[in-house]
Parts: structure tokens; C-alpha cells; sequence
């Protein structure tokens, strides 16, 4: 198919719109957020695939879960729930004794104690320098909340921090502090906040969070840089990326949030509390060692009744204790994911679009050229998973295949244009005389067939008009061939506007035309052909030298089924009529 102007207008407009939409989806916050979320369910696709095999290399996690059955004991052994605070101190003064890395407190009961629990647990946790606690920045009415004068030791100063400054995802007006000596003694505490997109699932996780102008670090990324044993109160954020000290670095999307990766549902080993608990009383040496040593506890409820569940790419059920433990995976593995930026999404959509006008232009066959394309969609589905999975690279889905998609139909339709319009150009050529732009005699004789066969089906009588230039030699001889030429254009433009559309002018041959009257009966025709006559007669005829003559013609008139039922028979009898009107002077229509 050759591709002329209007082809490129065509993709030239498409091309057009689509970066207008484009730029709706990212920058028209209802659009954004409705384009971020179905390319956020192609992320959910590819990290459920990637799931079923992807682990933390360095996994020393255990879960010690608040579950139902703890839930149950707890209420059973001490008769009310929350457990008072001593319960807790004592919890941790125990786990301590089997040397864990750290315990990571996913729980909050912000109700004071009385009868000095709370100062067993606070001193539990600021004795124990490997105790992280979680706090809570939330939504709530600030009267609803005491909203907290945080110390100056849990604040981050960051630097370049255009990405998370002003994000209204990461600022929280409120917080739900755990005990004031708690937050003025130890540096270990983090924000348990994370916030779920618009369909609810929790995709990225704000490393630091907002509050008051200062940013205080998430509980997981607190208790990864114990692990990894960075102690830094200052972050640079560059590129896009939050840089460690170890030579780590989290990229972070554009509401200045990690990228997590998800790993398959047995990564976490959950051991109910309960059990930790009993074995505690029954001095289970082995089980202890065994979930406690060199581990990274987290303990946080598991059980639905305490409310502390949350949907993630891979499971719409999954424990809040889980999910700050994948962070925590995340960020010791160096695992986050990355999300390139607009315009490569954009250059691929533009690429994976010439390909499919490609396709389309040089693949005849359309189930050829729709299997190459739905090849091309899968393989880069395939590419997306495998960029993910092997490098945590996130190129876009939905905008380069939609793009692409798009194209390939517009290719489509225009090539079906190009294609009728190429083929009704052939067939008028095959049809028209070039010189006097009336129909050619095979033509006629066509048309003669088809209104014979539709007069034998339907009984409508048609008829035909035959004529002949009088004395047209001497135009040739006197002023040229040009010039006979000349005559016989005007004639034909005079016919051709003295019939219906319906009608068909051709040129017999020579200086001879026919009209084919369909559906006319023999007075209408002569009516016509004394029309035609006369025309030629009053209308003055230019040649090529510059001189303007008079002309005229001689015409016979004949209708079937009147004078025939064959084309040759028809033919025949106007054509005797127009030799009758020469022999009777010419300039004349005879009809019998
Ligand atoms: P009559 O009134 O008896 O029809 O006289 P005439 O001179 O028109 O005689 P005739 O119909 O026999 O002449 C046809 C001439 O038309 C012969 C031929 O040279 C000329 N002719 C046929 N086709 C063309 C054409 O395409 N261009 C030109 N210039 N002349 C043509
Ligand atoms: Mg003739
Ligand atoms: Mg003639």
C-alpha cells in the first residue's frame, strides 16, 4: 500500500489525541488516579506470576502472631483484652533471654496501664536497644487524637526531597503516640501508617512519612538499617532514589513511595503467640532457640477479629504484620522495584505503534497480521514480567499495548479505504473513455445485457438513444484532429447534462454516442433526444484553433420492448432510425 498525505493526517491526528489522553492520564488527578490504578492491576499480574517462585534471599523474619488462638488465650489466662502492659514487658524480657536480632512491635495500645505496667514495659523496651515499637500518624479529627509533640531524636533531616515534600500521601496531621517515655528514650520507633491506592490494595509503602513539617522513618525501614547496622538520621534522595550509606538504594515512585516486590505466602513463618507463650511456661529450650535466635520477631495480630487486615498485589487477605515485614524483606535484600519514567513508557508506546502500522502495511493476510500483533502483545507481556522479575525494572502495560492497539486498527481501516478507494479507481478507469469521459462501448454493451435482463425479470421498459456528429470529417479536415477532438468533448459534456443521473452516456465509437434511458419509456426518450439535439444545436462549440463553430447531430430513438427484445435488436433499430434521420437532412431525431 503506498502511503500518501492522508494516510499521515490520519496518524498524525491519532497520534495527537492519544498523547492528549496520555497527558490526561498523568497529569488530570481523577484520570491519573483511574490510569495508575489499571496499570497498577498489571503490576498486581506480574508480581503474582513472579510470586509463585520469588523469595527473600536473606529471610531471618518470624512472625509471632496475634491470632485467634492468642486472642483466645490471652482472654482465657488473663481475662481481658488488651493484655495489660506488664504482660508485654514480660513477654519481651523473656524473648530477649534467646537472643533474637530484634523485636519488631506491630501493635499498639495506646490506653494507659495502671499499677506500674506501663513503666515495666517502658523499661523493657528502652533497656532492650534491639526493640523497635510502632507508632501511628493518622486521619483522624485532631480533637479526636492527641496529636503528639514527637522528640527531636526520632526526626530525619532529607535532602532533595522534591519527591516526598508536600505529597499528600505521605503527610498525616495527627499522631497516635505509644508512651511519652517511650518516644523521648528510645530512638527505635517507626510508623506503622501505610496507605492503600483506590482499589484498597496496598502496593508502595512511604519510607518516611510527613508530620509537622519533620519526617519520621516507617517501622520496617527503622528496624532494616538496625539490621543492616546504618545508624543515620539523614537521608539524600537523588535521582529518585533514597540512598543508604551500604550502598543500597530505594527507588521511589512519584508519590514518593518504595516500590514493593511481594514474595509467595510461605515466606513468613506465622508461630502463634500462644505457642511461644507455653513454651516459654514449659521451658522449651529447642523450640525457642529454634524461632527466637539471630531472628527478626515481628509480633502483630494475624487474627481477623483485631482488625489489622489489609489486601496486597498477590492476596486480598494478608495481615498488616506481613506487609511491614515484606518492606522489611525489601529493604535488607535491596529489593524494591523501579518504575521508569513517563517518557520511556511513552517511546516504547510510540515504537511498539510504528510496528504495528508495519505489520498491518506489509502483512496482506488480516489473520497473519492480527497473529503477529497478538505475538508482539504477548511477547512484550512476557518482557514486562521478565524485566520485573529478573532486574525489578516496571515498564508500563497498559498505554504502550493500548497505543499500540489503537494504531493497529487505524492502520486497518485506512488500508480498507485506500483499498475500495483503490479499486472503484480501477474499475471506473476500466469503464470510462478517457477522451470524452463517458462511459466505454464494452460498457454499453454490459449495461445493454443488464437492462435487458432487468426489463425480462421486472417488465420496465428502458430505452436508447443513438447519435452521430453531422459532416464531423470537415471539423478534422478543416481545423485539425485537435480540433475534432475538441468537437467531440463538448458534445459528450452537452449529452452528459442533458440526462439523468440514471441514465448512461457512453461513446459508442467514433463520433457516434448512445445513452441507455433506464426505466423510460419511448415518449420520454424522444423528448431527450430532441433535448440532446437541440443543445448541440444552440450551443457554440470552441476548437482547438481558437474558432467557434455551430454542430450538430443526428439521433435515433429506440425502447423495449417496443422495438426489440435483444440488445442487438435495439442497437440494430436505433441505429436505422439514425441513418433515416442523416438521409432526411440530419440535425434530426427519428423514433420510427
Ligand atoms: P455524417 O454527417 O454522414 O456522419 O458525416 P461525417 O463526416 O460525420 O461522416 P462519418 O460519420 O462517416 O465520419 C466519421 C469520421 O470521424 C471519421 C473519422 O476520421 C472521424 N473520427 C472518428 N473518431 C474520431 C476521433 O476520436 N477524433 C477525431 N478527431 N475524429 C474521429
Ligand atoms: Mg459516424
Ligand atoms: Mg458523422
Amino acid at each position: 500500500m503506498k502511503t500518501n498525505k492522508f494516510d499521515l493526517h490520519v496518524y498524525l491526528i491519532v497520534a495527537i489525541v492519544f498523547i492528549l489522553a496520555f497527558i490526561l492520564a498523568i497529569k488530570v488527578p481523577f484520570f491519573a488516579d483511574f490510569s495508575a490504578i489499571i496499570e497498577g492491576k498489571t503490576f498486581d499480574f506480574r508480581q503474582e506470576i513472579l510470586s509463585h517462585s520469588k523469595k527473600p534471599l536473606n529471610n531471618p523474619v518470624k512472625i509471632f502472631a496475634l491470632d485467634t488462638k492468642t486472642y483466645e488465650f490471652i482472654n482465657d489466662t488473663y481475662g481481658e483484652w488488651p493484655v495489660k502492659r506488664e504482660y508485654w514487658a514480660n513477654l519481651i524480657t523473656e524473648i530477649e533471654k534467646y537472643n533474637p536480632k530484634l523485636i519488631v512491635l506491630d501493635f499498639m495500645f495506646p490506653k494507659k496501664s495502671k499499677k506500674g505496667g506501663d513503666e515495666l514495659f517502658i523499661n523493657a523496651v528502652n533497656s532492650n536497644k534491639n526493640v523497635v515499637v510502632g507508632m501511628l500518624f493518622d486521619y483522624e479529627e485532631e480533637e479526636n487524637r492527641i496529636s503528639a509533640e514527637l522528640p527531636k531524636n526520632l526526626k530525619n533531616e532529607v535532602k532533595n526531597d522534591n519527591l516526598i515534600k508536600e505529597n499528600p500521601r505521605l503527610v498525616f496531621p495527627n499522631s497516635q503516640p505509644i508512651l511519652f517515655d517511650i518516644l523521648n528514650n528510645s530512638k527505635n520507633i517507626g510508623s506503622v501508617n501505610f496507605t492503600r491506592e483506590s482499589d484498597g490494595i496496598i502496593r508502595y509503602m512511604p519510607v518516611l512519612v510527613n508530620y509537622k513539617d519533620d519526617y519520621y522513618k516507617n517501622i520496617s525501614f527503622v528496624s532494616a538499617l538496625n539490621y543492616l547496622d546504618i545508624n543515620k538520621t539523614s537521608f539524600e534522595i537523588k535521582n529518585g532514589k533514597l540512598l543508604l550509606d551500604n550502598g543500597f538504594s530505594i527507588p521511589l515512585n512519584d508519590s514518593g513511595r518504595a516500590i514493593m516486590n511481594w514474595y509467595n505466602e510461605d515466606t513468613f513463618e506465622n508461630v502463634s503467640l500462644s505457642d511461644v507463650h507455653k513454651a516459654i511456661n514449659d521451658g522449651n529450650e529447642e523450640f525457642l532457640i529454634d524461632k527466637i535466635q539471630d531472628k527478626v520477631i515481628y509480633i502483630g495480630a494475624t487474627a481477623s477479629l483485631l482488625n489489622d487486615i489489609k489486601s496486597s498485589p498477590i492476596l486480598s487477605m494478608v495481615p498488616g504484620v506481613e506487609i511491614h515485614a515484606t518492606f522489611f524483606e525489601n529493604v535488607i535484600n535491596n529489593d524494591f522495584v523501579y518504575h521508569v519514567p513517563v517518557w520511556i513508557d511513552l517511546l516504547i508506546a510510540v515504537l511498539l505503534s510504528v510496528f504495528a502500522v508495519f505489520l498491518v502495511n506489509r502483512i496482506q493476510n488480516i489473520v497473519v497480521s492480527f497473529g503477529a500483533t497478538a505475538l508482539i502483545t504477548v511477547s512484550y507481556l512476557i518482557l514486562s514480567i521478565f524485566l520485573m522479575g529478573k532486574f525489578n525494572i516496571w515498564i508500563g502495560i497498559i498505554f504502550p499495548l493500548l497505543s499500540a492497539a489503537t494504531f493497529f486498527v487505524t492502520a486497518y481501516i485506512l488500508k480498507y479505504i485506500l483499498k475500495s478507494r483503490d479499486y472503484e479507481h480501477t474499475y471506473k478507469l476500466a469503464v470510462t473513455d478517457v477522451m470524452t469521459q463517458l462511459y466505454n462501448h464494452r460498457y454499453f454493451q454490459e449495461q445493454m445485457v443488464a437492462q435487458t435482463q432487468n426489463y425480462n425479470r421486472y417488465q420496465t421498459s428502458f430505452s436508447l438513444i443513438m447519435s452521430d456528429i453531422d459532416f464531423f470529417k470537415k471539423f478534422n479536415d478543416t481545423y485539425g484532429h485537435q480540433s475534432g477532438d475538441a468537437v467531440l468533448k463538448q458534445v459528450a459534456q452537452i449529452m452528459k447534462s442533458c440526462v439523468r443521473s440514471t441514465d448512461i452516456p457512453c461513446r459508442y465509437g467514433g463520433e457516434e454516442m448512445a445513452v441507455i434511458l433506464t426505466n423510460t419509456n419511448n415518449e420520454d426518450a424522444i423528448t431527450t433526444a430532441n433535448k440532446i439535439c437541440e443543445a448541440v444545436r444552440n450551443t457554440k462549440v470552441t476548437l482547438a484553433t481558437g474558432d467557434i463553430v455551430n454542430v450538430t447531430i443526428s439521433v435515433g430513438v429506440a425502447t423495449m420492448p417496443k422495438d426489440g427484445l435483444e440488445p442487438k435488436e435495439l442497437i440494430e433499430a436505433c441505429d436505422k432510425r439514425l441513418y433515416k434521420a442523416k438521409e432526411n437532412g440530419r440535425n434530426q431525431v427519428v423514433s420510427d
